[in-house]
């Protein structure tokens, strides 16, 4: 009986750990003094202007994925 609950609790444990590798994959963001989301000029080594512009990125950019548009 508990084998069966311990293999579900593994298949979970895989599956993020599949999601986390996925994440890990995307390719690296350049910066070139602009925000990657909105456009706003920004200091060269930065890739967004604030964290909120970063997680809408984010976002975006898992809703592209979850689409299959990229
Ligand atoms: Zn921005």
């Amino acid at each position: 009986m508990s084998d069966i609950a311990d293999g579900a609790i593994w298949r979970v444990e895989k599956d993020v750990q599949n999601a986390m590798a996925h994440a890990r994959k995307q390719p690296m963001l350049e910066s070139d003094g602009r925000c990657h989301f909105c456009d706003e000029a920004i200091a060269n080594a930065l890739l967004f202007c604030n964290v909120d512009c970063r997680n809408d990125y984010d976002k975006e950019q898992a809703a592209l994925r979850r689409t299959g548009r990229r």
